[in-house]
């Protein structure tokens, strides 16, 4: 059997990508935030100025390569780690990330990139659509106020100061528009094990996934 691949989803805020970064770390693993690579292609997209509204829009992405190297992302040779977490892209991205053109193109990425195992992905239908045959499927909950909580403090250190009740709200729209599209909404695979971090560190949750990867890895000899 090639390596481990461990599927965490949730919504907006829920602690994914902090997580997954940490536990790929520990474990020596590669890890895959698909939520940036769907904001590198809203990044494009608007620098391009296309028509977002628009599908036939993103056919940029028969050309534009977007690539992971270690923790940064590139669009083409460009480093946009940074870039990709601006205002404008976080309230285009749900729109962009419902095409099922753009989908399309990225999911075969992200399959590609799980291919040879040892890897963490994190993101909306990893379980469900991405990896149906990940090793360990986690879904991580958390109450909307601490999720808002958690965006909040990390735009107080990037130096964005945005009232708690408007970051609520921008949560709150995300999450409604990733869980009602019809293109791969929102969804706890069937088979996925559901951990709510609302009371607990990110520690907390990092070594409980760790120990249910070990557990598989045991059980499996993966
Ligand atoms: O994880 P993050 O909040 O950075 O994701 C940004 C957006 O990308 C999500 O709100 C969602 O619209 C989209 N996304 C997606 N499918 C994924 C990962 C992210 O549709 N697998």
């Amino acid at each position: 059997m090639s390596g481990f691949n461990l599927a965490i989803d949730g919504p907006a805020g829920s602690g994914k990508s902090t997580i997954s970064a940490r536990i790929a770390k520990k474990l020596n693993w590669t890890h895959i935030d698909t939520g940036a690579m769907y904001r590198a292609v809203t990044l494009k997209a608007i620098e391009l100025g296309v028509n977002l509204e628009d599908e036939s829009s993103y056919r940029f992405l028969e050309s534009v390569v977007v690539h992971y190297d270690f923790d940064k992302i590139f669009v083409d040779d460009r480093d946009v780690t940074e870039a990709i977490r601006s205002e404008d892209v976080t309230n285009n991205v749900s729109l962009v990330s419902s095409f099922p053109y753009v989908r399309k193109k990225l999911v075969e990425l992200q399959k590609n990139a799980a291919l040879h195992g040892n890897i963490v992905m994190d993101g909306r239908d990893i379980g469900t659509v991405v990896l149906p045959n990940a090793d360990l499927k986690v879904f991580l909950t958390a109450n909307v106020e601490e999720r808002a909580k958690r965006r909040y403090k990390e735009n107080i250190k990037k130096g964005k100061d945005q009232h708690i009740s408007k970051v609520i709200e921008d949560i709150v729209v995300r999450d409604q528009k990733d869980s009602t599209r019809k293109e791969s909404p929102l969804r706890i695979a069937d088979d996925a094990i559901i951990i709510d971090t609302t009371y607990l560190t990110i520690d907390e949750v990092v070594d409980k996934i760790i120990e249910l990867t070990d557990k598989k890895e045991n059980k499996h000899g993966v």
